[in-house]
């Protein structure tokens, strides 16, 4: 919601970017489409914040592959204006729809002469690039080759629609066994991230957050292999595996009871198994614990769409005793609606709205989120909180929770049990000192050295 149309443009565009993997159906579409137009060259070009890519060519093979700055392209005209452009003659002026003269001189100097464009839009529903044809001679333009164009483009989009599954899905059997491997030879684990009651000042939860400590590569942040492991099956395993660590963790740096909880991360591919729910609540008995101690966080994703399934799943987990909270929202499509139709304990506010504090529109949106929040009776967590102002911000709001940089960055749960006994809401009332939290609670573990690379 608060990424600016550019940045959720170019963030849908790179996911059609896998060059691993291009098919010979995509250059196939591309030739179709010079021929049906009789034009001699095409492209189907990806275009994000920095830079085109072209995924397909007829007629031009040195732009086969070719990565060039976005700002030398005459398509960022085609995907900024959102609509078809001609240029009938680059070589004389006002011959075109864009009078600009550095888009002419952009053809001129490439050898070409005339250009025809239509903008692709991905599955999020943004411009991620174009299907265009060029002529090396002027080249008069009729609606007919406008009609010809759309209908091109849309079976384009379709076929980049396929094209982004496959390079996503399944893991090769070689990457899925060692994964599978790193499983259970203990080597994927969770670090935990505090979250801190801001009315007691206390850490009353922790996030479990997954890391990959691989043989060769060292320890993986899930940036670099979630996405793949999250297109197969693989991730239930992974998620179990964090659970159950978790658990351990939780037990042995609280072996009598307590009110900390254990946040773990939920993919939406549980909910297509109809036993996922007796599975968590299983390996939740295994570890000996009570589901009471388990929130569940989950983000937006199409598996995670309030269907009258996956609305059952939620209200039997809750049942069980486990909390859910709505992970991320402010950010992508983790949408207000999921809060109604979901039977929630909470949600978590995306660190691209905390970002915002102290801006007229960020402030407003904390205030409105907290009063749903205070409404609905739901638990409310301020993310990547990271500077002692963001911090005082959320410490204001009643019954609020934060979590970030501010407080911890996430650690190895051997560093857990230091933090459980500090107070840190006088530092958040009082300072103004960026490092005060730190400095009175003597809290080592906010050092970066403590985050993994
Ligand atoms: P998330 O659930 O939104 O987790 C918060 C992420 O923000 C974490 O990144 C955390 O290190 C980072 N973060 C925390 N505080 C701050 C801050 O103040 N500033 C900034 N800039 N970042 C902050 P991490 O650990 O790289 O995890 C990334 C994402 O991977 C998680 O986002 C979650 O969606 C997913 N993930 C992590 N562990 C698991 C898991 O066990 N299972 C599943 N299914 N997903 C997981
Ligand atoms: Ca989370
Ligand atoms: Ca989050």
């Amino acid at each position: 919601m608060l990424r600016s149309t550019a940045r959720r443009q170019s963030d849908s565009a790179r996911r059609y970017l896998d060059f691993s993997s291009l098919t010979p159906a995509l250059d196939a579409a591309a030739q179709l489409t010079a021929v049906a137009l009789g034009f001699p060259i095409s492209m189907i070009n990806i275009a994000d914040s920095d830079s085109q890519y072209t995924l397909a060519q007829h007629g031009f093979p040195s732009s086969a592959g070719s990565v060039i700055p976005r700002a030398h392209t005459i398509c960022a005209h085609t995907v900024d204006a959102g609509r078809i452009v001609a240029v009938e003659d680059a070589g004389t002026p006002g011959s075109s729809a864009l009078p600009d003269d550095t888009v002419r001189a952009m053809i001129m100097d490439a050898g070409l002469v005339a250009y025809l464009g239509i903008p692709i839009v991905g599955r999020e529903g943004m411009v991620i690039g174009t299907l265009c044809v060029f002529d090396t001679e002027p080249h008069p333009v009729t609606e007919a080759h406008e009609h010809l164009l759309t209908l091109l483009a849309g079976s384009v989009q379709e076929q980049l629609s396929a094209h982004r599954d496959r390079s996503y899905s399944p893991l090769d059997s070689a990457s899925a066994a060692e994964f599978d491997a790193a499983i259970s030879d203990g080597d994927i684990r969770p670090w935990y991230q505090p979250i801190v009651d801001l009315d007691s000042g206390r850490v009353v939860a922790v996030e479990a957050l997954v890391r990959w400590n691989h043989p060769t590569r060292g320890l993986l942040t899930p940036d670099k292999f979630l996405d793949r492991i999250e297109a197969s099956e693989l991730i239930i395993d992974l998620d179990l595996a964090v659970l159950t660590q978790g658990l351990h963790d939780l037990l042995t740096w609280l072996p009598s009871e307590s009110s900390l909880r254990l946040h773990v991360n939920l993919s939406g591919v549980h909910f297509a198994h109809h036993d996922c729910v007796d599975r968590l609540i299983t390996t939740v008995h295994d570890a000996g614990c009570d589901p009471k101690s388990v929130v569940l966080e989950i983000t937006e994703s199409v598996s995670f769409a309030a269907n009258p399934s996956n609305i059952r799943f939620v209200a039997e987990l809750r049942d069980a005793g486990f909390g859910i909270v709505l992970d991320d929202l402010g950010a992508g499509w983790s949408g207000l609606e999921r809060l109604l139709e979901f039977r929630l304990s909470g949600f978590k506010v995306d660190r691209a709205v905390t970002g915002r504090l102290g801006t007229r529109a960020g402030d407003a949106i904390i205030r409105s989120l907290h009063l749903l929040a205070t409404d609905l009776k739901l638990d409310f967590t301020v993310e990547g909180v990271e500077t002692a102002e963001q911090a005082r911000a959320v410490a204001a709001l009643s019954s609020a929770r934060g979590q970030g940089y501010w407080w911890s960055r996430p650690v190895a749960a051997v560093d857990i049990p230091n933090l459980l006994s500090i107070d840190v809401s006088p530092a958040v009332a009082q300072s103004t000192e960026h490092d005060a939290i730190g400095a009175s609670a003597n809290l080592s573990i906010r050092n970066a050295a403590a985050s993994p690379p």
